[in-house]
């Protein structure tokens, strides 16, 4: 039930020695500088770096996992942080590299990767390295914008002001109890709060800070605005949303398609909440009574009996799947106990022609038998990977990450709602849960999408944005979206200061919606027996990060530029609805 590490490194001293051994890479790589004109160079400077990565790799692997085993060992922390230096220092001592290769031009890399097949496997990061250099500007201007970069640190102020300079906030409850409410506490606190007006209180604790900096939180967002504008123009993108998707070479039309999908077919959305609100018996849904749950259970389940019914839901897939299912959870692999100093949550940590590890928290809870399928389906992703692909092409992008992790969740929420053991009450359960995950990965996440789209088109078309524009943006989308009306709802305008994600990293948060929009997809193929609809699933997680994530799903089946794509979801939700309906009023 815990890591076995000796499989990386037999002993602590023969991981110091292989720690030592990486030092000499960095004088040899450096010593390229200025050499990668000639193709002999060229391939040996390349296959160096590769060498480097996978023996880096499996280092940081190793340190990092020992300090998640316990965070208050200082030593531990000590060896992450010291290889984080080492790494910068490579970085900068290989910083060259970019440069002299697109001085080299696409025609030249292109014909020494030709000529010699051992770099064939750095083919497609060329192509990406040229194809994002048509916006690369002369030397002159590039110096002049590097001058303007630490201009633009809206993403700086927002810490400060959110992070640095916030202040926990206090409720007063009817029973003059009084409650420290914070980011990370208000969730539960609201779960646990049969009282709507104590609810309320925890609620308007948490957002009254926006309220109380409106005006300097639209004013930072503008500066994030401003600062994706300027970049857009200055690199000659069409629109700022093509600044953004371009690098993974996504088509705009792909994040218009999801927009106007979430936007318009979600009438299971509202249908849930008037569900939820009648079942629940409140006067009026506001958007916090969203944790309240619909139904609870305390059955158990052993860690055992959950890896087994893991392996019972996929028993319908083809073996080899099995096999690596199986792998994924094998003894040695996954951590999977609570313990002293633990890092908290989940996750399965892969590298580079290794095999990957999971950690775990597990306390045997339904919601943990999820965690297990979940993490399994990264691993069996990152196996799937190592297993077809050279070293350079194996690290997949966010774009389809979730894709082999939530493919599992289905199938067990399938399994589990099919089985005569499930009590009503777990039904109910897993309906919730299924629902929720749609509701705040696809719709949720959508909405923040379309309302960081807005924005940015309002900017581009020179208008002033403050924080009345900014909330009517929101408002609108509330209703558009869920049918809630936030003028009803005290603060909850101010949602658009609340995401961090909206200023630290504009058009990000939709990938979260794309990668489980394509799991939907390819599940109901396999569900539907449309013929090869599982080898499509399972090449699609063999190919890595070998090609861009549009062109690796269009093979599998799952094309984002249309409708029907997205469409997979909303018929998932409408189902899942259905049922829930039947349940709560038999
Ligand atoms: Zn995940």
């Amino acid at each position: 039930m815990k890591w076995d590490l000796t499989y990386l490194f037999k002993t602590e001293e023969d991981y110091e020695k292989a720690f030592e051994e990486l030092q000499p890479y960095a004088e040899k790589l450096a010593s390229y500088n200025g050499k990668l004109d000639d193709e002999k160079n060229f391939v040996e400077y390349f296959l160096l770096q590769k060498e480097f990565s996978i023996k880096l790799e499996k280092v940081y692997q190793y340190a990092s996992l020992k300090s998640d085993l316990n965070k208050k060992n200082v030593e531990a922390a000590s060896k992450v942080s010291k290889l984080m230096i080492f790494f910068q220092q490579v970085n900068q001592m290989t910083s060259f590299e970019g440069p002299e290769v697109l001085s080299l031009g696409k025609d030249k890399v292109m014909s020494f990767v030709d000529n010699n097949k051992e770099i064939e496997e750095f083919r497609f990061s060329f192509e990406k390295t040229f194809k994002n250099a048509e916006h690369v500007l002369d030397a002159n201007s590039e110096k002049l914008m590097s001058y303007f970069g630490p201009v633009s640190m809206g993403d700086d102020l927002y810490s400060s002001l959110a992070v640095a300079d916030g202040k926990n906030a206090e409720a007063v409850l009817s029973d003059n109890q009084t409650v420290t409410v914070t980011q990370g506490n208000w969730r539960s606190l609201i779960m646990k709060t049969k009282d709507a007006s104590d609810r309320k209180k925890i609620f308007e604790a948490l957002y009254q800070t926006y309220e109380d900096h409106k005006n300097t939180y639209a004013n930072i967002y503008n500066a994030v605005l401003q600062a994706d504008k300027a970049h857009a123009k200055a690199r000659n993108y069409d629109t700022i949303l093509d600044s953004f998707l371009s690098r993974n070479n996504i088509p705009t039309s792909v994040y218009k398609t999801l927009v106007e999908v979430a936007s318009t077919e979600n009438s299971s959305l509202k249908k849930y909440f008037e569900l939820r609100k009648n079942y629940l018996g409140l006067e009026r849904h506001y958007t916090y009574d969203r944790f309240m749950e619909l139904a609870s259970s305390d059955k158990e389940y052993t860690y055992d009996e959950a890896r087994n019914i893991f392996f019972d839901s996929i028993k319908k897939f083809p073996s080899d799947f099995q096999e690596l299912a199986k792998e994924a959870v094998k003894d040695g692999f996954v951590d999977v106990y609570e313990q002293e100093g633990k890092r908290t949550g989940a996750y399965s940590s892969g590298v580079i022609d290794s095999h990957p590890f999971i950690l775990l928290n597990y306390s045997n809870t339904l919601d943990d038998v999820f965690t297990v399928a979940h993490e399994a389906g990264h691993s069996i992703h990152s196996m799937y990977a190592a297993s077809a692909q050279p070293a350079m092409l194996q690290n997949y992008t966010i774009f389809v990450a979730e894709i082999a992790s939530t493919f599992n969740e289905h199938a067990l929420l399938d399994y589990f709602m099919a089985s005569s053991d499930t009590t009503k009450e777990e039904k109910i359960m897993l309906l919730q849960k299924a629902i929720d995950e749609i509701v705040g990965t696809f719709y949720r996440q959508t909405l923040f999408a379309d309302y960081e789209l807005r924005a940015h088109e309002m900017v581009e078309k020179g208008m002033p944005i403050n924080h009345e524009v900014l909330s009517g943006i929101m408002i609108d989308l509330y209703q558009k979206y869920y049918g809630f009306d936030l003028k009803e709802e005290k603060y909850k305008e101010f949602v658009w200061a609340y995401i961090p994600h909206l200023f630290y990293t504009p058009f990000y948060v939709y990938q979260y919606a794309t990668s489980f929009a394509a799991s939907f997809k390819l599940y109901k193929d396999v569900q539907e027996n449309v013929p090869g609809a599982f080898d499509n699933y399972t090449n699609l997680l063999k190919s890595g990060g070998s090609k861009y994530p549009v062109d690796q799903a269009k093979e599998a089946g799952v094309d984002f530029t249309k409708k029907e794509t997205f469409m997979a979801v909303v018929e998932r939700m409408d189902m899942l609805v259905n049922e829930l309906e039947k349940l709560l009023n038999e």
